[in-house]
């Protein structure tokens, strides 16, 4: 298997997902290419992404001679919906099936005033964490940009109004996919695709160092999101297998340089799970952890994942988990699992063939 944003890997992606495999610099050297105006670029971003068109046909503005070259060396894909299911919070899940036939879940998370997309970024996922469902399936293969920004615009289209956020918290490591997850971000952010600010577009990473440094350095405002799950290191080594190379000591050092170089405060995702990362060991470590740091912490009591023995602890633990990080005037909020009971919560994303 070739690694994931591997020059293999990513080479694949070019045939599988047509021309939804490019980014945008990619997509104006292909106009370029074929002898078009660099303006067109623009015309064919807003047709692919901000009108989410399902043909070449509909590119009225377009010259018949270059949709028909388009059409026939870089076919439009649009994903399928499979399967569907609405959650008593108004939460809406969808297993999307892509131009191979691969299939990823997307959610859709409405609250007033806002719609929030949850996209995956590869089918499946090589990271192995021990309280996720992907994680069990390994990966497949990494997603292309543009079949990123459709599962954002299908969820749009489906609740009949605009994205206000997306999160690349779905299925696969985005910083495993990084230079595709960023050019996805990159049409979501542009005017012509989806038009969502950068600092509502936000990264999820189980934490790869090298990677954070690299989003520090480039020039959009994105948010960070790092799954932490336990500053202790056996513990998180135990949640997070792959990631026993890379120390705790050495991410809280990557977070404090990332806050002081782009000035953002990164979240920091705090699953608790009972008997595992609940503990006052563990609470002392969260504590010392984020001392000094520009950070927040999203306390979520787990969700449950199938055939997992792992629970949530009692609310009144995770109370006393909130209220201790704020009194070392650390920012926490505990934090609702949305569509949980249709597994469309965060770990709980595994492709079923059935939705729900
Ligand atoms: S938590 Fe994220 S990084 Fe870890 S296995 Fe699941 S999808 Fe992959």
């Amino acid at each position: 298997m070739s690694q994931p944003g591997s020059a293999r890997s990513e080479a694949s992606l070019i045939s599988s997902a047509g021309v939804k495999a490019y980014s945008l610099e990619q997509l104006d050297e292909l106009v370029v290419s074929l002898g078009q105006p660099r303006f067109r670029t623009r015309q064919l971003v807003a047709w692919l992404y901000g009108k989410g068109a399902s043909s070449y046909d509909e590119m009225s503005n377009l010259p018949a001679a270059l949709r028909a070259q388009l059409a026939e060396q870089h076919p439009l894909f649009v994903p399928r919906v499979v399967a569907k299911a609405t959650s008593n919070d108004g939460t809406r899940k969808y297993l999307l099936e892509l131009a191979d036939g691969a299939r990823v879940e997307t959610v859709g998370i409405p609250t007033p005033g806002r719609l929030t997309v949850c996209f995956s970024t590869q089918v499946g996922c090589a990271m192995g964490c021990a309280f996720c469902a992907t994680g069990t399936l390994g990966l497949t293969r990494s997603l292309a940009p543009g079949e990123m920004v459709d599962q954002v615009n299908l969820v749009a289209r489906d609740f009949g109004a605009r994205a206000t956020n997306a999160v690349a918290m779905g299925q696969g490591e985005p910083f495993a996919n990084y230079n595709a997850t960023l050019a996805a971000l990159r049409f979501m952010n542009s005017a012509d695709g989806l038009g969502v600010g950068a600092r509502h577009l936000t990264v999820s990473t189980c934490g790869i160092i090298s990677q954070i440094r690299r989003l520090a350095a480039e020039p959009e405002q994105f948010t960070l999101a790092v799954s932490l799950h336990s500053a202790v290191q056996a513990t998180r080594n135990k949640l997070m297998p792959s990631l026993a190379e890379q120390p705790l000591e050495q991410l809280r050092s990557t977070l404090d340089s990332y806050g002081q170089k782009t000035g953002r405060r990164p979240s920091l995702e705090y699953a608790l799970i009972h008997k595992v990362n609940d503990s006052d060991a563990e609470l002392e470590a969260l504590l010392a952890f984020c001392q000094g740091i520009l950070c927040h912490v999203n306390l979520i009591p787990l969700n449950l994942v199938q055939h997992s023995a792992w629970q949530a602890p009692p609310r009144t633990r995770a109370l006393a988990f909130e209220q201790a990080l704020q009194k070392a005037h650390v920012e926490a909020s505990l934090r609702s699992s949305r569509g949980a009971d249709i597994a469309g919560a965060c770990g709980q994303l595994a492709t079923q063939q059935e939705v729900g």
